[in-house]
C-alpha cells in the first residue's frame, strides 16, 4: 500500500479516523504547558517491538504529570497493533500520544479531559544507517536536575532543550549534539542514548538518574550481557572521550546508530558499531 498521508488511519479520543479528519481543540494544555507525553516506537514485519514496555512507560509518564490516560495497557497495545494493520504498514514507526486538557485555560488539570492518539507512518531511518557514523558538537542545553522536571517521564516538555540543541547543531553541519547533564557528566543524544566501547575493552553508557533510560538501552545492555561483554553503567566525565575507540547512540527510531565524532574527538566505527546494529535488527525481527 502507498502511504497517502490523508487517507492514513490514525486514532483520535475514542475513534479511528483518518489524517485529514483528525482535530485538536485549541485550548489543548499540551500545547499550552506542555502537559502531553508520548511513545515513539517501530513496527517490524507488521509487530511493534516491545510494544507493552512502552504502552506500560507511556501510562507512567502521563501519572508522572499527574494524569491517567483512559485506557489500559492491553487497550493501548491493541489499538497501536490496529494502525499498523489497518493502514497496510509492515515497517513502520508508531507515535501514541495522550495530553490532559481541551476543557479549560488555566494550570489546574486534576479534573481536565485526557486526549489520547495514535498514528503510524513509514519511517526508513532516524539517521543514516550509514556505517560511516554521525558527527556530533555539543549541546548548548543540559539535562535538567531531577527536582527541575519529572526526567523518567517521555514527556513533551523536556523535548525542547533538545529541539533547540538539534536545530543548531544541524544548523552548524552536525548530525546531532551530546548533552552533558546538570552536573556536568555525559548524559545523551538529543533523542537517543548514548554508549562507548573504551579502551579496557568494555561498553560503558552514562547511568540514567536524570535522563530517560530507553527501551532500546535496556535491549543492547541485555544484548551485550548475552554477548558476554562486560557493561558499566556510570557517571562519565568529557574528558573520558580520548579512551573511546567506538561509539553508537540508541533509540527507537535511532536503531543503533555509529558516531564517527563528538567534540573534536574522532572514533572509527568499526566491529562493535557493526555488531550490536546485526544483533539489534535481528533482536527486533525475532
Ligand atoms: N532519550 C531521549 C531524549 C529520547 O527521545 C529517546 C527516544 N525515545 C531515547 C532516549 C531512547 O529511548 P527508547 O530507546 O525508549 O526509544
Amino acid at each position: 500500500m502507498d502511504f497517502d498521508k490523508a487517507s492514513t488511519y490514525c486514532f483520535l479520543n475514542g475513534e479511528y479516523t483518518t489524517w485529514d479528519k483528525a482535530k485538536l481543540h485549541p485550548i489543548n494544555q499540551g500545547l499550552h504547558y506542555g502537559s502531553c507525553v508520548f511513545e515513539g516506537e517501530r513496527a517490524y514485519n507488521g509487530k511493534i517491538f516491545k510494544t507493552t514496555k512502552h504502552s506500560e512507560r507511556l501510562i507512567a509518564s502521563a501519572k508522572s504529570l499527574d494524569f491517567d490516560i483512559p485506557y489500559s495497557v492491553q487497550e493501548i497495545d491493541a489499538i497501536k497493533q490496529d494502525i499498523v494493520a489497518k493502514n497496510g504498514f509492515t515497517d513502520c514507526y508508531i507515535r501514541a500520544f495522550a495530553w490532559v486538557g481541551d476543557d479549560a485555560v488555566g494550570l489546574m488539570t486534576k479534573d481536565s479531559k485526557v486526549g489520547f492518539g495514535v498514528f503510524a507512518f513509514p519511517w526508513e531511518s532516524y539517521f543514516s544507517d550509514d556505517i560511516k557514523g554521525l558527527r556530533f558538537c555539543m549541546a548548548d542545553w543540559q539535562r535538567p536536575d531531577p527536582k527541575t522536571a519529572p526526567y523518567s517521564a517521555k514527556a513533551a516538555g523536556l523535548y525542547m532543550i533538545c529541539s533547540i540543541s538539534k536545530n543548531n547543531a544541524t544548523r552548524a553541519g552536525y548530525d546531532d549534539a551530546l548533552m552533558l547533564d546538570y552536573r556536568g557528566y555525559i548524559a545523551e543524544a538529543t533523542a537517543a542514548n548514548i554508549f562507548f566501547y573504551m579502551n579496557d575493552g568494555k561498553l560503558h553508557t552514562p547511568k540514567p538518574d536524570c535522563f530517560l533510560n530507553g527501551i532500546t538501552r535496556q535491549t543492547i545492555i541485555d544484548i551485550a550481557k548475552r554477548e558476554g561483554l562486560d557493561v558499566i553503567e556510570r557517571h562519565i566525565e568529557l574528558d573520558e572521550l580520548k579512551n573511546v575507540k567506538e561509539c553508537f547512540v540508541t533509540g527507537s527510531a535511532a536503531e543503533v546508530a555509529p558516531v564517527s565524532e563528538i567534540d573534536g574527538h574522532v572514533f572509527a566505527p568499526d566491529e562493535i558499531c557493526k555488531k550490536f546494529m546485526t544483533l539489534y535488527a535481528q533482536e527486533v525481527r525475532k
